[in-house]
């Protein structure tokens, strides 16, 4: 599965990092956002203990409901079904994806409009439609804005963050019929708006994400600005609701400081312009709401990372994106570079589990694990441990027994490399041996080759001192 277009696929990521950093119209907006995202979320939180109560609120309100996640969901389906609703499992993108086929085949619907759904961009649910004879229309601005471009989302919140108010201008006007070029943000928005009202009501099936669901009501919490997502799960006659099985929390009035978090750490804002209870589908009397409300639960790895202790904090996740706007990783390269559909530090410790590591073992090195995206997380998720872990994973004995294997250990071992680790490990734990090598070092340091494979290409040559550290410390100690 890949989340760039087909040509962006075959480069491999380091070829695509580099094409990204030498692009200047993508770094200035990056750049440019990032800083306004940065500076919006910290005039959220002007008083850093109560940020940090917050977090601490929300790190235990997630770590809970994870502690308890398979009773949780047996619970929110039970509540739903008693609501009228109608609840799918799905292990796999795969099955997801022919679980709303089905539902789509058996209401005969032709048109789907969808408001925002990273986990349908995991299932890559238009492209799987799209073949089957479905036209998916994306609602949200930044996703219609990437969907007509023919590309996928840069950034889990604003998912067309790469694009200047230019490049917008340019693809209405070839796109939309009649569109005069225009750089008038209101008149681009009110003309995306026009196209997407009729489609509202065309639709067949309205589909969505979940931000968060509360199992002891059965509710499902949905937070957006645009109100597209309110037309998209009450308008249309049926409504699927696709969410990842970690977003479920044991209490409705547990989402309150969670959606709080979200909201203030993903666009700066303390509430967003809707946010969304839904409660089954539409009642007797009640005027609008759709006839059929469908959950899908969708898997697709989370287990994985379910099943190990510490891997399981991944899941805490509630994907405000403020990792990516901290990272300076991401500020350079932007979210198609890496090739998934999460990007950045949550994409570096989610994609793993979703892709397996001969996918991604490439991308977890993409780090300097300045810590920043771990200070910044509303849920305490400790990104650069996680990191470090995965790293060690891929670069495991594939052979090895463990625990709780993960897909794609050891993708990135190297049986070479690992006898040079051997080696210093020895080398470094008896004190002989070392003083042995440090002498060849410092005595051998004119013959170090000034080519040092990946090393070099953007580095100067690593070469011994001429007096090693412990000399130098001997030499000080005598005077
Ligand atoms: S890892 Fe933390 S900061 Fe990043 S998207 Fe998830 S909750 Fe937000």
């Amino acid at each position: 599965m890949n989340f760039v277009t087909k040509d962006q696929a075959t480069v491999p990521f380091k070829a695509r990092t580099q094409a990204a950093v030498a692009d200047p119209k993508l770094r200035k907006s990056l750049a440019g956002a990032m800083a306004f995202l940065q500076q919006k979320r910290s005039a959220q939180f002007p008083d850093p203990v109560e940020l940090e109560a917050l977090r601490t609120l929300g790190q235990h309100i997630r770590q809970h409901a994870l502690s308890r996640l398979p009773d949780l969901l047996v619970e929110l389906e039970e509540k739903l079904l008693v609501l009228g609703a109608q609840v799918h499992w799905a292990e796999t993108a795969e099955q997801a994806n022919e679980i709303v086929l089905g539902i789509a085949r058996r209401r005969n619907a032709h048109s789907v409009i969808k408001g925002k759904s990273m986990a349908s961009e995991e299932m890559e649910l238009n492209h799987y439609l799209e073949a089957r004879g479905i036209t998916c229309v994306e609602s949200d601005m930044g996703e219609y804005i990437v969907q007509i471009a023919g590309e996928k989302p840069s950034h889990i919140v604003m998912p067309a963050i790469h694009k200047t108010k230019a490049d917008i201008a340019g693809l209405f006007h070839e796109r939309i019929a009649d569109m005069p070029y225009t750089e008038d943000v209101d008149a681009l928005i009110q003309a995306g708006r026009r196209v997407l009202r009729q489609q509202f009501a065309d639709a067949d099936i309205g589909l969505s994400g979940v931000n968060f669901a509360a199992a002891d009501t059965g509710t499902l919490w949905l937070v957006e600005n645009e109100g597209n997502g309110r037309l998209s799960t009450s308008v249309p006659p049926v409504h699927v609701a696709i969410m990842g099985i970690e977003k479920v929390v044991a209490r409705l009035e547990d989402v309150v400081p969670l959606s709080s978090l979200l909201t203030r750490s993903a666009t700066g804002q303390s509430i967003t312009t809707y946010f969304n209870l839904i409660t089954g589908p539409r009642r007797a009397g009640e005027k609008d709401g759709p006839e059929e409300l469908h959950l899908v639960l969708l898997d697709n790895g989370r287990s994985q990372a379910y099943a190990d202790d510490e891997l399981r904090e991944t899941l805490q996740c509630i994907r405000c994106g403020a990792c990516m706007n901290h990272c300076p990783v991401y500020e350079r390269i932007g979210g198609h570079a890496y090739g998934t559909v999460y990007p950045g530090p949550i994409g570096k410790i989610i994609s793993p589990h979703l892709l397996g590591l001969e996918e991604t073992h490439e991308m977890v090195t993409a780090s300097s694990l300045c810590g920043a995206c771990g200070e910044v997380c509303p849920v305490r998720i400790p990104i650069p441990q996680l990191l470090i872990r995965l790293r060690n994973e891929a670069k495991r004995d594939p052979g090895q027994e463990v625990e709780h294997p993960l897909r794609g250990q050891g993708a990135a071992f190297s049986r070479g490399e690992h006898l040079v680790w051997r080696f210093w490990r020895g080398a470094f734990s008896h004190p002989s041996v070392y003083r042995v090598f440090r002498w060849a070092a410092t005595r051998l340091r004119a013959f170090t080759p000034r080519s040092q494979l990946g090393w070099t290409q953007h580095r100067t040559p690593l070469v011994p001192a001429k007096r090693s550290l412990h000399d130098l410390m001997k030499e000080r100690d005598k005077r």
